[in-house]
């Protein structure tokens, strides 16, 4: 029988009317803001209203590294939230928003997978709600007033040599990285060369993410640093006066998402930065809510837990005084033998000898995840192509660690395959204490912080600085922004900053290429390797498969 793919398993949903699947919450139809009949936001009054509620428990799905195709995390976290759920146990998902780069590239969409999704699917990876457009058009609305400004005189003495405010657009666009805006004419503005980044690595998006409510949001838009004078003060998106219209164009988008799993249990959609070139988690506003409608709240930190765990940990729960109780690790074979030095297109066959030496991987992230002082659940992601064999391996590896292990198989079954994680993740929160505590102190220097992460979590012997992002750690100290925490942006390949490098690298140094601030945001940008903030397409995308079938009015090849 052939398997069938995400879209047409989604199509074939029988979703329920979305203030049916609010009201399992406690949330009345009036807490909607309906977007047609299966998305909806929720109100300011309803998030006030049940902010006097308990908070629930609060479990991180996480992963080891990825192959390309990544390894089921957001299936993973939709699967654990249904079998929470059918095990009488309140629980809501809290999710990222798919970014259309990756839809249109190698990845496809970001609703989950096989029996483990959200619906409607094709709505939630393209469009939405709109929150991206709304980002998008806060972030180039700064860069078109900060270029204005330029243009009418540039009373702030702007040093147009040192605009760091770039633009940005929710799509996977090489071409452009590198430009030049102003050519042309006198009245076309002051030529100077630009840049593109994708939406999910723009502050904005990050602010939004870390927000509180309108006024920090405000308060943040204030102080995003766009350029700097020619006195190398700092000049903000506030000296410009643009935090109004800014904030004007977000007041939907700070709004939590809400949509159904294909077994109409509620998920909250919120935000979506990328967890390599970004801090990888939804919103704060969005997992402090689902904390208060349920028992147990399911979050999901984007790529390894290098990436998404860390920055989940040290900058989220840490500024927003969130506590994990427990973290999901999920592995899969395909990403172990992968690690293990396997070829992509071979990641079918079973191969015992290359499972045992990828597996390091796995430990490494065990060890991590430990140092947090947070309690630890393995789990198999479980494949068509997986041998019992191979997953005999790895489940009596974690055993002989000494760690929590179960078998999710939620893709294929949906939330009845995801039961004996949810009463191994149950039994754990019950059994093992959570001591959370960030990796490092935001008393230690901005070098020492780069170095503690380098060094702790990615095993790395050192970390060498180019003289330029030297001197610009030293100029954001001077400048007041020696306490914040620290946004690595790395490839989500290895360990290292070096994609080749998998398995368990050691020896290795860590390069750090540039730095900068998000005063808004609140942390430090940190661009290592060959990271880059504005992702191409590969040369076959996913894009020229996806159509619109006009007889049957629906999306195919979407995946
Ligand atoms: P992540 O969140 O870790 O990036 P996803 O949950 O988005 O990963 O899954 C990535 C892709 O892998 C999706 O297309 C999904 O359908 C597929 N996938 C996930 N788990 C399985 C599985 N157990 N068997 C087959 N395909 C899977
Ligand atoms: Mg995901």
């Amino acid at each position: 029988m052939a398997v069938k793919s995400d879209i047409e398993i989604a199509q074939e949903a029988t979703m329920k009317h979305i203030k049916e699947v609010a009201k399992l919450v406690d949330i009345s139809e009036d807490d909607l803001e309906m977007y047609g009949k299966y998305k909806a936001k929720i109100s300011d009054e309803a998030i006030e209203r049940v902010s006097k509620n308990e908070d629930g428990k609060l479990i991180l799905v996480t992963a080891i590294n990825p192959t390309p195709a990544g390894e089921g995390k957001t299936t993973i976290s939709i699967g654990l939230t249904e079998a929470l759920n059918k095990l009488g146990k309140k629980t809501v998902a809290a999710l990222r928003e798919p970014s259309l780069g990756p839809c249109f590239g190698i990845k496809g969409g970001a609703a989950g997978g096989g029996y483990a999704q959200v619906v409607p699917m094709e709505d939630l990876n393209l469009h939405f709600t709109g929150d991206f457009h709304a980002i998008t058009s806060a972030n180039n609305l700064l860069a078109a007033m900060l270029d204005n400004h330029i243009h009418h005189g540039n009373e702030l003495d702007i040093d147009v040599n040192r605009v760091v405010w770039k633009r940005c657009l929710d799509m996977n666009d090489r071409a452009l990285r590198n430009i030049v805006v102003g050519l042309g004419e006198k009245t076309d503005g002051v030529p100077r060369q630009d840049h593109f980044i994708i939406t999910v690595a723009s502050e904005i998006m990050a602010i939004l993410c870390l927000c509180e409510d309108m006024q920090d949001l405000k308060r943040r838009l204030d102080n995003i640093i766009v350029a700097y004078n020619r006195a190398g003060e700092p000049v903000t998106a506030k000296d410009l006066k643009a935090t109004g219209a800014m904030a004007a164009l977000l007041k939907d988008a700070i709004k939590p998402n809400m949509i159904q799993t294909l077994e109409n249990t509620p998920v909250l959609v919120h935000g979506g930065p990328f967890a390599n070139i970004a801090h990888g988690c939804n919103s704060v506003r969005a997992t402090k809510l689902a904390l208060k409608l349920a028992d147990y709240t399911v979050t999901e930190a984007g790529f390894g837990a290098d990436l998404g765990a860390e920055k989940f940990l040290d900058i989220k729960c840490r500024m927003a005084g969130l506590k994990p109780d427990a973290v999901v690790i999920v592995a899969t074979v395909r990403a172990l033998k992968y690690n293990g030095g396997v070829a992509k297109q071979d990641l079918n066959e079973e191969n015992l000898e290359a499972l045992k030496k990828g597996i390091v991987n796995l430990d490494k992230h065990i060890e991590n995840m430990h140092k947090y002082g947070v309690p630890v659940v393995v789990t198999l992601n479980s494949f068509i192509s997986d041998t019992q064999a191979e997953y005999e391996f790895i489940k009596e590896h974690c055993e002989s660690l000494g760690c929590e292990f179960a078998l999710a198989n939620v893709w294929a079954k949906g939330g009845e395959g995801g039961i004996e994680l949810a009463n191994k993740v149950l039994e754990t929160i019950e059994k093992k204490e959570s001591n959370f505590a960030p990796i490092y102190s935001l008393d230690l220097s901005l070098e020492d912080k780069i170095n503690t992460i380098a060094k702790e979590i990615y095993g790395a012997s050192h970390v060498t600085f180019d003289s330029k992002a030297k001197k610009e750690l030293a100029r954001l100290e001077e400048l007041g922004f020696a306490k914040l925490p620290i946004c690595m942006a790395k490839t989500q390949y290895s360990l290292s900053d070096d994609a080749s490098l998998l398995g368990r690298p050691e020896n290795f140094d860590v390069n750090v290429r540039e730095v900068y601030v998000n005063a808004g945001a609140g942390f430090v940008v940190v661009l290592t390797g060959k990271i880059l903030t504005m992702p191409g397409l590969p040369k076959k995308p996913a894009a020229v498969g996806i159509d619109f079938d006009e007889e049957n009015n629906k999306i195919t090849g979407l995946f």
